[in-house]
């Protein structure tokens, strides 16, 4: 087992990870001494795990569940309202803690209830999701609009992070490979060792043993605590987290939520976003050997065909950070090397038209 701290102004807290690292559920609970205890998962995760957090939690506080539908549509304003009016229907007060059980979504909207519910009450993120080595550490926590992704949220960060891994034997190939897109965005921008360790060692997910995954998970974990703990609010270096979430955000949000898995559509990103830097910057990074790889693995390599460029462009331009119609886009000067660079509108626009007839090049 491993413990990792993240140090934000206002928390430190540790992120456990490890198999069984589940067992050290009632002592975060006994030193927080909650009033109640609240767990929120999702209907996959309750199909699987039905009374597992409960029976490691045991009869010491007064339990309840809430179980949400699975899928990225959960995270909406009904679902945030419902699991409100919940919250204040069992008589949570400010003492209760709100633990989340599950993949991304029901951190994120957990999270956001727990940020709100009296002004903010404490939670614990228990992962259950490759993917959420990456959205339980760091305290975004948000839900979607209809106009955009995490359009409505907070920074609010939990109180500590359990990451079982042994949770991740029953997830689905596609979700395997939605968390493995975020693992190789940490390597690409912070880890040259860990980028070329992923590049020879999985080149398919049947890859990914069990020490694989430990390394993974820990090495990830480590890149976000270090970005997180140095810019907690994204005022500057944590913006280098979107890495591939520009476009990949645009893609998913357009397709519909849900209907491409996040992980698919920041793979996408990554690679526009490497060919962007090699044609911008002048960057020498090995972008032919990536696209292959990232289709060996199974990641969509380029934007659906339905999605026209206009699109996607005017949703990159309702992304949080874009400032008066100047789009940023977070590039790589060489593994491992961020750099912020702006464009504008038409600008973008032409460079997305020329990767995609590229795209439509190679296979003509
Ligand atoms: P998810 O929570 O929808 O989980 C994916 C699917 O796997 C769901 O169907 C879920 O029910 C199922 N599942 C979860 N655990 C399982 C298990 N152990 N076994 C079998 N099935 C399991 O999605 P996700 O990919 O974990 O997360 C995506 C979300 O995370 C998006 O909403 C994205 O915006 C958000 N995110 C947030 C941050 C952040 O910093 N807060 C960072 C990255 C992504």
């Amino acid at each position: 087992m491993e413990s990792i701290l993240i140090n934000t102004t206002d928390e430190t807290y540790p992120v456990i990870v490890g198999n069984g690292a589940i067992k050290e559920l009632p002592n975060l609970l006994r030193n927080l001494n909650p009033s109640k205890v609240l767990i929120i998962t999702d209907t996959n995760v309750d199909a699987l795990y039905e009374n597992v957090l409960e029976d490691h939690i045991g009869r010491e506080w007064a339990t309840y569940k809430y179980v949400i539908k699975s899928g990225e549509a959960a995270k909406s304003f009904e679902m945030f309202y419902e699991l409100h009016s919940y919250a204040l229907k069992q008589e949570l007060d400010r003492k209760s803690v709100i633990i989340a059980f599950g993949g991304g979504v029901v951190g994120d909207l957990t999270g956001f209830v727990a940020a709100t519910y009296m002004r903010g009450v404490p939670f614990i993120q228990v992962p259950t999701t490759l993917l959420a080595h990456d959205s339980a550490v760091g305290g975004k926590v948000a839900i979607n609009h209809p106009e955009g992704k995490n359009m409505i949220g907070a920074f609010y960060q939990p109180k500590a992070v359990v990451y079982d891994s042994s949770f991740l034997q029953s997830l689905p190939e596609s979700e395997m490979r939605s968390g493995f897109a975020e693992v190789i965005k940490h390597s690409l921008i912070r880890s040259e060792p860990l980028f070329h360790f992923l590049f020879a060692e999985v080149r398919r997910l049947d890859d990914i043993t069990t020490e694989k995954l430990q390394k993974m998970i820990l090495e990830g974990i480590q890149i976000k605590a270090d970005v997180v703990s140095k810019d907690e609010k994204e005022l500057g270096l944590r913006a280098i987290l979107n890495f591939g979430h520009t476009l990949g955000h645009a893609i998913e949000a357009e397709a519909g939520y849900g209907k491409l898995s996040h992980g698919d559509c920041v793979a996408i990103g990554m690679l526009f976003a490497t060919w962007l830097s090699n044609k911008t910057l002048g960057a020498s990074l090995p972008y032919e050997e990536l696209s292959s790889w990232f289709k060996e693995i199974g990641f969509p390599i380029e934007v659906p065909e339905s999605q026209t460029t206009e699109q996607l462009i005017n949703k990159m331009k309702k992304d949080k950070k874009t400032k008066s119609n100047q789009l940023t886009m977070i590039l790589l000067k060489e593994i491992g090397v961020t750099t912020s660079e702006i464009f504008s509108e038409g600008e973008l626009y032409s460079l997305l038209n020329e990767w995609r007839e590229e795209k439509r090049g190679d296979k003509g």
